[in-house]
């Protein structure tokens, strides 16, 4: 018997039938004998609505009224589960954050968790009863506020769950079967990864890659938590990210790419000045970029004498994520001919050792994905390698 946390995405629960049908796979796994703690996300589409309505509202919502809007997401999809789950005979009680012990720190809309004091979870399991979280909120406790993580937090209540109940295993639910080579719906032949070490998650959360969201990476690194990436619409493997598993999948002899990411909310901003005709370029995700062009010049003027700041919100960033890649400039050089061979303009931004970007116009950004995705990952020598796991998983 083990203790599974089981989380489910908004994209798996678009519905009330898909609630009833996500209700089956929990109950499934506690009929096999399994400890079950549920997460849930707000159904697909509610966080998108309850901010939009918040916007009709106010353009300028408190971030304390935001968040006690947006928590409630959680808590009808959380608490409808457990209906479904009644219905079906088990016994099954929905939680807020707030009652399963997830305690944050004060920033609204972006609250980190400090700790989890999860009683009432484990009261649940010790009497047989499934737990049920709602995700992506907790409690502030110097004012008992309400707190959300951002965007895609749900997958950082499963983890911090996962940790604190040294869970046997933490699966992330959505409705792909993975963490792919690139995005699915971009890149058609991509396909999804075996395993992977959580500091190439890590990369690829951060360059774009929206399946896991970023802070739940760090928190699972930090807290040595295994993630299991499966989708909830069949029984496929999925993705393991984990440290064990995979750095022995992944000897290192040369520069080895894993996927290829992409963010579509970049935008440019040059700093010209005393660095010389070159200018220090960086992106910033593109909603924060009118507060970036104010503060950022300003910042890096009264210390460096930076100039005027000039900015582009047409671009858009794309990357290579893999291990060597800084240490073997071939991969760079690839990058370049296969950017060159399909007439894409494009700046080197970043080579760190597991991760290469390139910033492009957005207009053409779906070309690069799908360039850079036919340069390193559609060509594997057949038969698959077993170096990667990942060629492993394309034969099974
Ligand atoms: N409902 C929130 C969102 O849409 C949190 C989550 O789904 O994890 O971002
Ligand atoms: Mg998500």
């Amino acid at each position: 018997m083990a203790l599974l946390i089981q989380k489910y995405g908004g994209s798996s629960i678009p519905s009330l039938a898909r609630i009833k049908a996500v209700a089956q796979r929990i109950a499934a796994a506690h009929h096999a004998g399994h400890d079950v703690v549920v997460v849930m996300s707000a159904m697909g589409g509610t966080t998108d609505q309850l901010l939009a309505q918040a916007q009709d509202i106010t353009a300028a919502p408190l971030p304390r009224e935001l968040d006690a809007l947006l928590a409630t997401g959680e808590q009808v999809s959380n608490a409808l589960t457990a209906m479904a789950l009644h219905d079906l005979g088990a016994e099954a009680c929905s939680l807020t954050g707030w009652q399963a012990g997830i305690l944050t720190s004060r920033d609204h809309g972006s609250a980190d968790i400090i700790d989890v004091c999860p009683h009432r979870v484990r009261d649940a399991l010790d009497h047989g009863v499934i737990p049920l979280v709602a995700g992506f909120q907790g409690l502030e406790p110097g004012d008992a506020d309400v707190t959300t993580f951002g965007r895609g937090g749900s997958d950082t209540t499963a983890v911090a769950l996962a940790a604190a109940l040294k869970a046997d295993a933490c699966e992330i639910y959505t409705d792909v079967a993975g963490v792919y080579t690139a995005d699915p719906k971009v890149v058609p032949e991509a396909r999804p990864l075996a395993c992977l070490t959580h500091q190439h998650m890590r990369e690829m959360a951060a360059s774009g890659a929206k399946v896991l969201a970023l802070p739940s990476v760090e928190y699972a690194r930090r807290h040595g938590v295994a993630l299991h990436v499966r989708s909830s619409y069949d029984d496929s493997p999925g993705t393991v990210v984990s440290d064990t598993s995979s750095e022995a999948a992944y000897p290192q002899q040369g520069p080895s790419v894993i996927a290829v990411t992409h963010n579509p909310h970049s935008a440019k901003i040059a700093l010209p000045g005393p660095l010389g005709p070159a200018p220090a370029t960086l992106t910033v995700r593109r909603p924060a970029s009118a507060s970036a062009r104010r503060s950022t010049p300003l910042s890096y003027a009264s210390h460096t004498g930076y100039g005027d700041s000039f900015h582009d919100e047409c671009t858009a960033t794309a990357s290579l994520v893999g291990s060597g890649l800084h240490a073997h400039p071939e991969t760079a050089a690839t990058l370049r001919r296969a950017m060159e061979r399909a007439g894409i303009p494009f700046t080197l931004l970043t080579v760190t050792d597991t991760r290469i970007t390139v910033v492009c116009h957005h207009a053409v950004l779906t070309d690069t994905v799908r360039a850079l995705h036919k340069a390193f990952l559609t060509h594997m020598p057949e038969p698959a390698v077993p170096r990667r796991s990942s060629r492993l998983a394309l034969r099974s």
